[in-house]
């Protein structure tokens, strides 16, 4: 496998809205927003260099990102590595014993295929994986 780049960094936010006037004092702009019904979350983008910021911001009282910011408050949440290809990453990462959340890619917002490896095999570190296509 081959780990490409940080893709992005994803912070769970109460409001899109009001954390952004934060990055806004830093010069930086939203370049657009996403609705993933199936991961219960609205995410803006924020390109940093060739990298992005990710605001969640949950749709859902019981949505993975509610249910973050209820044990942990609001923070990054997630660290996205970007692979030249998922499938093959996930193999060998399976071979190689590591906890996965996802053994299979799917759909991740900004049409990206993702997969999550388990924070218990990361050191506490929730790590997505993402192709780009
Ligand atoms: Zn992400």
């Amino acid at each position: 496998m081959k780990v490409k780049k940080i893709d992005h960094i994803g912070i769970a936010v109460k409001s899109i809205e009001e954390s952004l006037k934060f990055y806004e004092l830093l010069g930086l702009k939203v370049v657009g927003t996403e609705e993933v019904g199936e991961q219960k979350v609205r995410v803006a983008f924020i390109p940093v260099g060739d990298s992005e910021i990710e605001l969640l911001e949950s749709t859902a009282p019981d949505g993975p990102i509610a249910r973050f910011i209820e044990k942990n408050g609001e923070g990054i949440q997630h660290i996205a590595l970007q692979v030249d290809n998922i499938k093959a990453a996930l193999e060998e990462l399976k071979e190689k014993g590591v906890r996965l959340i996802d053994e299979e890619p799917r759909y991740g917002a900004g049409g990206a295929s993702i997969a999550f490896v388990h924070p218990k095999a990361t050191g506490g570190v929730l790590i997505e994986l993402s192709e780009r296509t």
